[in-house]
């Protein structure tokens, strides 16, 4: 029983570490990187099942060894493309080792006769799919060339080749290869339809957005154009009353600041795609920086007049600096602030920080007592475009990119950030951040520039 539960734990332990072998996230890397990955795992593994089998049917052994050769230089070019994922040169490689190996495989093992020309098709295939451009075309010249070769080889020079023993090796050999060859290519089929499946879907949720947003946008760009528009018309009019002039310009300065925010907005996040935004790290001073963003909504809260806001920080830590981009955090910090703003009417608005447990990460929070996000849209208000409620007649004006521009602005700095809400009580969006402390001098200096 002992033996029995060791020798369970010691197969657990190594099929864990095989999967993690195996395991390569190249999710960011197109399609080719990733399926020339998957067919030098498929094909190394098959190399040592060649090895294996070829045993079993007691072949030659100079075939054993040319597997076993082939399956080590694959294991090795494997680890290379994990460690450095430089692909040209991988694949280069693996377009050596390959034709390498089929040469042998084609003098060592029955010519045409053998199963050598199957695999080379296959292996062509393959080879097309993992290619693009010059290095495709290079790639059906070698293949082409190659074929020539064995078609010299063949009838020029037979004599070279080594043949079968016997008819039920040759059968044997033939029939194997054929379903080695299917059981190999049917993870590689899968992964392709997937592959291809999964990205139509998501260009055509990229339109759907798209769509959504313009759709969206003209309503958030002709809104308050209407209303400046409108209203400046108005002020013209030499009869109206001082009280109604203010208000008229309060209106045109609101919507004026709406159409910048929507701007400002589009522009960061062409700034997040072309890549780019530079981080410059300073030191902040937390609750200085939490009570400046706070000051920046000073107008906002007035309007709203219901709403109580408060600055929370922990009592050993209040005086807390760290090291951060300081605008990065500020956009970020603003944006959910705002958001806030937006979304609460009476109630209480808090930003604070607190440090983890093991003094690792940062967490700064802003929470609201407003009208809550409903469990089904937590998972996607983080996307761009997409709000809560998708509703063109819904109450609330905004076109669905503060968030997104807040996760993305999180991600450079290497931080996460989420919501805890419950509908109609609330919503607590926490930002996580790596903790940074600022050296005794920063503080000094940050002190010094505060007083
Ligand atoms: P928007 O411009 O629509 O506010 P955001 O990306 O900032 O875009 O937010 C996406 C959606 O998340 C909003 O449309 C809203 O439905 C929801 N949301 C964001 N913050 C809050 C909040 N504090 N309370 C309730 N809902 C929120």
């Amino acid at each position: 029983m002992f033996f029995f539960s060791f020798f369970m734990t010691i197969i657990k332990n190594l099929l864990k570490e095989f999967r993690s072998f195996f395991d390569f996230d190249l999710n960011n890397s197109g399609f080719t990187n990733v399926f020339f990955v998957k067919t030098l795992q498929i094909t190394m593994l098959l190399g040592y099942g060649g090895v294996i089998i070829s045993s079993v049917l007691i072949m030659p052994s100079h075939i054993v060894f040319n597997f076993f050769i082939f399956s080590f230089l694959l294991t090795m070019l494997y680890l290379y493309v994990r460690s450095f994922e430089n692909f040209l040169i991988s694949k280069i490689a693996f377009l050596i080792i390959d034709i390498s190996f089929l040469n042998t495989l084609f003098l060592l093992n029955g010519g045409i006769n053998g199963p050598t020309l199957l695999v080379f098709v296959i292996c062509f295939t393959l080879f097309v799919f993992f290619t693009e451009h010059l290095f495709q075309k290079f790639v059906i010249g070698v293949f082409l060339a190659n074929l020539f070769l064995f078609m010299i080889i063949q009838y020029k020079f037979a004599y070279l080749i080594h043949d079968y023993l016997n008819y039920k090796m040759h059968f044997a050999d033939n029939i194997l290869i054929i379903f080695v060859s299917i059981v190999a290519e049917i993870p590689l089929v899968l992964f392709i339809q997937r592959y291809f499946v999964k990205s139509k879907l998501k260009m055509e949720e990229a339109d759907r957005l798209k769509s959504a947003f313009l759709a969206n946008m003209s309503h958030e760009i002709r809104t308050p154009m209407n209303a400046i528009l409108g209203f400046s018309e108005m002020l013209r009019d030499k009869t109206i009353s001082d009280t109604d002039k203010s208000h008229y310009l309060d209106v045109i300065r609101e919507n004026g600041k709406i159409l910048l925010q929507l701007i400002n907005n589009i522009m960061q996040l062409s700034k997040i795609d072309a890549e780019i935004i530079n981080l410059k790290e300073s030191p902040i001073h937390l609750k200085t920086f939490l009570s400046k963003v706070l000051e920046s909504f000073r107008n906002d809260l007035q309007r709203k007049s219901h709403i109580k806001t408060s600055i929370e920080v922990p009592i050993n830590d209040h005086e807390l600096v760290v090291l951060n981009d300081e605008l990065m955090l500020f956009q970020i910090v603003s944006n959910l602030v705002a958001n806030a703003i937006k979304y609460t009417d009476y109630g209480l608005i808090q930003l604070g920080y607190f440090l983890t447990e093991d003094r690792d990460s940062l967490i700064i929070f802003v929470s609201d007592t407003g009208i809550g996000i409903p469990e089904s849209a937590k998972e996607f208000i983080f996307d761009r475009f997409r709000q809560a409620d998708e509703d063109y007649s819904r109450d609330f004006s905004g076109s669905g990119l503060g968030l997104s521009i807040c996760k993305e602005l999180t991600l450079l700095l290497r931080g996460e950030i989420w919501v805890e809400s419950k509908e109609k009580v609330g919503s607590t969006f926490y930002l996580s951040l790596p903790l940074h402390f600022a050296s005794t001098d920063q503080i000094k200096i940050k002190k010094h520039q505060m007083n």
